[in-house]
């Protein structure tokens, strides 16, 4: 478990913690990739890709259902990289 600076307050909160209990700003956002993109739009492509893979995994059970969700999941995708 280590501490690391809230990005929105500069408090010291644990990696642990779901929130910076100062703020309430998610604290997913300051690990990983999200720190190096530090984009608002870059949640929202994490978001659709995350439906264009979930509609890759459903085209398997039903195509109509699966191009659906690669649709959106790519609209998603295109809005984050415009944010
Ligand atoms: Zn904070």
């Amino acid at each position: 478990m280590a501490l690391i600076k809230c990005q929105d307050c500069g408090k010291d909160v644990s990696t642990a913690a779901a929130n910076s209990p100062q703020c309430g700003r998610p604290m997913a956002m300051l690990t990983g990739k999200a720190v190096q993109t530090q984009r608002k739009g870059g949640k929202y492509e994490g978001v659709g890709f995350l439906l264009i893979l979930v509609g890759i995994g459903a085209c398997f059970i039903s195509g109509a259902v699966g191009g659906i969700l690669i649709f959106i999941g790519f609209v998603v995708f295109l809005i984050g990289r415009f944010l």
